[in-house]
């Protein structure tokens, strides 16, 4: 039972007691402390409120929670939990949410969710919806890609996991549900000649772009990138940290085998020469290592005013500077795919690719090498033919790579499915 306590300086708090019997007191959200009520009612009513919520909070974690919670009421408790993945990934994960998962779940009792069979509650159904576009959220947008609605689906799969895992449900209702086919229309790419007519528009951006194209680094791999870890006399560069922007935390590799060394071309060399001219690099990077140790380096790329780079802010830097360049939008990440296509086109083989770009798994890079003018020519010749004369450079992904493939609602960079996309 709640209640509500005078303050010596006049005004109430809101009391209660959690699960455990511990007193608790109504918290203002922002600052953290105990709030502070003008009226007696109002601060009993708001320490209600959260009595109520610490007790379904509690039956979630020790698995007495009923099934008859709706879907949006379980999210909320778990997804507190979600968020404290030390990755951008949640930024996207609440997203999708709320623009495309609660207002189809959000009301629906746990176990009222079936796998098929019905259009208001089957999980199936609402899949193919969400393939054909039948959904409101969608009446005035493009219609999602398959990979975006297997996005959709793997969050609320995982929520329905973390049902049965805490004892909610018996069993997840996300079995046998049938997903879309990805395409193989290839994802866009930042091409050299594009990237020299934005150029002039990025301003202190420009080098970071160029450095991307130049080394296929991932956008946090960019921005995480310390000096310490290049190596200039012998051309090399070790990628072993992320900058993740949300948490403002640079995370290391969890584990060595993911490092990987890169090699710097003339042009690579240059960008860092520039950056790293007169700096002192000594003394820590200033952004929080997720493994506790103690930073003495600096990172190499920054602001203007000398702040880590957040890799959606130089995405913004470069959508205008398409915009401005007339050529199509791309993120930063279509600058990595831009270094592993002009390395596929110079003839890298597909393990040495791979290396360089830190795919984990073989299949991701074969995308870059498939669709090649040199892979092209080989096959024509294999076949016997005369090769023609009109290669067209980037015929099979030129013309798809623009602003129409994989434009995904805001925040540019948490987009990727996850660090080993692409
Ligand atoms: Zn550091």
């Amino acid at each position: 039972m709640a209640w509500a306590d005078p303050l010596p300086g006049g005004g109430f708090r809101g009391g209660y007691r959690d699960s455990a019997g511990t007193k608790k007191y109504v918290k203002d959200a922002a600052t953290g402390r105990t709030r502070k009520f003008t009226r007696k009612k109002d601060a009993r009513d708001a320490a209600t409120e959260e009595e109520i919520s610490a007790s379904r909070q509690a039956a979630v974690d020790t698995g007495k929670q009923s099934a008859r919670i709706p879907w949006g009421e379980l999210w909320d408790r778990i997804s507190g939990a979600r968020d404290a993945r030390p990755s951008d990934t949640y930024v996207t994960e609440h997203c999708l949410v709320e623009k495309y998962i609660r207002p189809k779940w959000g009301d629906v009792h746990l176990n009222k969710i079936t796998s098929k069979g019905s259009a208001d509650t089957g999980v199936q159904e609402w899949v193919d919806d969400l393939t054909a576009g039948r959904v409101d959220a969608w009446k005035y947008e493009r219609q999602p890609s398959p990979a975006y609605v297997r996005r959709i689906y793997a969050v609320f799969q995982a929520s329905m996991t973390t049902a049965k895992d805490k004892g909610i449900l018996t069993a997840s209702p996300c079995v046998g549900i049938k997903l879309p086919k990805k395409t193989k229309r290839a994802k866009p790419y930042l091409a050299r000649d594009n990237a020299e007519k934005m150029g002039e528009h990025l301003r202190n951006y420009r080098d970071v772009v160029d450095f991307s194209l130049e080394t296929g680094l991932r956008p946090g791999e960019l921005c995480g990138l310390h000096a310490h870890n290049v190596d200039l006399k012998r051309g090399w560069v070790v990628v072993c940290e992320v900058l993740v922007a949300r948490r403002r935390v640079i995370r290391p590799y969890p584990k060595d085998e993911d490092m990987r060394a890169v090699p710097l071309t003339p042009k690579a060399i240059e960008i860092l020469d520039r950056q790293l001219d007169g700096r002192s690099l000594a003394g820590g990077c200033g952004v929080e290592h997720t493994d506790g140790t103690e930073c003495t380096g600096a990172l190499v790329f920054l602001t203007k005013r000398g702040h880590p780079l957040r890799s959606d802010r130089v995405g913004d830097w470069m959508r205008r500077a398409a915009k401005k360049a007339s050529v199509p939008s791309v993120s930063l990440y279509a600058s990595r795919r831009g270094f592993a296509t002009r390395a596929a086109d110079g003839g890298l083989d597909v393990f040495a690719l791979a290396d360089a770009m830190g795919h984990a798994d073989i299949r991701q890079t074969k995308e870059y090498v498939q669709q090649t003018a040199a892979a092209r020519q080989r096959l024509i010749a294999a076949l016997g033919e005369a090769p023609t004369l009109t290669v067209i450079r980037g015929g099979a992904d030129g013309a798809s790579h623009g602003a129409d493939v994989d434009q995904q609602p805001s925040s540019s960079d948490s987009i990727e499915p996850d660090q080993n996309a692409g």
